[in-house]
């Protein structure tokens, strides 16, 4: 049988890794850190179809213009940071159109069409996680903000059928009392689940445990070895790996990895933060999300998580207060007193995001038998059991009916002049 590596254990390498052995694949796994470490530890934890827009889109580069040098705006780029990330920078204004970000919308549906069922399916499969069905309200401050958003959500009705309630007055504060009264309507999408993912990534590493699946941790891979296009094993800090089919599930770190390897993966970090308050003071009844600060949270069992806002600093851990500080500006505005409770735990995560914000999913360009699965953006949990379906097909078949073509990792190689 072949022996398949996954390399990162955040939730899509756990997810790959699960639904390969599955299938009956022979899987290992192996991290630099722990599994579910990384971005996929203290995020938000949406499950969240209605948010299939990717993130370049008509109508961003104008406000991400005037917010980008003010180190508390919903999206910041650190100055010393922007000639290192000039070209993906470029790259990604120009997929700020419509006709991208429409071919965008409906190949990210497609992959959600079934995330739902999925997830049923994995709990149904004895991984077990904490897992709510509130739906997602968003809610607004200003009408032009509340009209752009129904108008976005309409858009994406038309390809994937939303359940889209318009709750303003006395309907909206029933749905959540712990809004504030300058909040002027709201847009809940029924059907919407979110999970607490650090219960994700722990249920999926007890069942890959109890499945015979090793987890390396603290183990990093620095390069491969290979007879001709194939890989047969894996450099690492704890020496040589054999591999017959490699699987790079590497998050924000992919683009480095790849160059490693021989080709291109324009791959930034695009951090965010998160605050999670335990036996919180505030006990909203489902997920709220402040689209006009970029501003989400997550009620989970006794605790509460808020969250979000973008910063362009390149892939490194350095984390800058003054995010943190707008979180809470924003949370204290939306929901008066969201920050009281027993303790409090900031965290912040470096979503791996590609300059056309669609994923990476399928065979790595020059090789026979390297795989990749990343670039999942702000949604790696929504979409994570749709390309793990989809990868374990590839790895263990090489062929896959879950429409993955506009995921192709070969989308940013150079074509050769002839
Ligand atoms: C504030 C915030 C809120 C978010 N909210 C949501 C949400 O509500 N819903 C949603 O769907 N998504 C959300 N996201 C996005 C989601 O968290 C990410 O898309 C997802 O976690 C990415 O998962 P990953 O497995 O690709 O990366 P990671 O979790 O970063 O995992 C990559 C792993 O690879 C390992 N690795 C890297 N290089 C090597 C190497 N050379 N050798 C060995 N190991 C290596 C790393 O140690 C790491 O563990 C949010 C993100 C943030 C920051």
């Amino acid at each position: 049988m072949k022996k398949i590596v996954v390399v990162g254990a955040g939730v899509i390498g756990l997810l790959c890794a699960y639904e390969i052995r599955r299938r009956g694949g022979d899987v290992t796994v192996i991290d630099k850190g722990e599994p579910g470490g990384a971005c996929s530890l203290a995020n938000t934890g949406w499950v969240v179809p209605s948010f299939s827009s990717p993130l370049p889109g008509p109508g961003i580069v104008g406000p991400t213009l005037k917010w980008m040098w003010s180190a508390d705006s919903p999206v910041y780029i650190r100055p010393s940071a922007v000639p290192s990330m000039a070209s993906w920078l470029w790259q990604f204004w120009r997929h700020c159109n419509s006709g991208d970000h429409a071919a965008g919308l409906a190949a990210v549906t497609s992959l959600n069409r079934h995330t739902i069922e999925l997830f049923d399916a994995i709990k149904a499969d004895g991984v077990d996680f904490e897992m709510h069905e509130a739906g997602l309200l968003c809610a607004f401050m200003t009408r032009a903000g509340y009209e752009r958003a129904l108008a976005n959500f309409h858009a994406i009705d038309a390809v994937h059928s939303l359940e889209i309630h318009e709750l303003k007055g006395a309907s909206l504060m029933v749905k959540e009392p712990a809004l504030s009264d300058d909040v002027i309507g709201g847009i809940l999408i029924a059907g919407e689940r979110h999970v607490r993912p650090e219960t994700l990534n722990a249920g999926l590493v007890d069942w890959l445990n109890r499945s015979g699946v090793e987890i390396t941790t603290g183990v990093e891979m620095l390069g491969v070895t290979q007879e001709g296009l194939a890989v047969n094993g894996i450099e690492t800090t704890a020496g040589h790996i054999a591999a017959d089919v490699l699987l790079l599930a590497t998050g924000a770190w992919s683009g480095r990895l790849a160059r490693e390897l021989g080709f291109r993966l324009p791959m930034q970090a695009v951090k965010g933060y998160t605050i999670t308050i335990e036996s919180p003071a505030v006990q909203l009844r489902g997920p709220v999300y402040f689209p006009e600060k970029k501003v989400v949270t997550s009620p989970f069992e006794g605790a509460l998580r808020i969250g979000g806002t973008m910063e362009l600093s390149g892939v490194n851990t350095d984390r800058d207060p003054r995010r943190l500080a707008a979180i809470r500006r924003v949370g204290e505005a939306f929901l008066p007193g969201c920050f009281e409770g027993e303790s409090q735990t900031e965290w912040m995560g470096m979503r791996p995001v590609t300059p056309d914000g669609l994923p990476v999913i399928g065979r790595a360009p020059n090789y026979d038998n390297v795989y990749l699965a990343t670039g999942h953006a702000m949604l790696g949990v929504t979409l994570g059991p749709a390309t793990a379906a989809a990868t374990a097909d590839l790895v263990l078949a090489g062929h896959t009916g879950i429409p993955v073509a506009p995921f192709d990792p070969s989308r940013f190689v150079e074509p050769t002049r002839t």
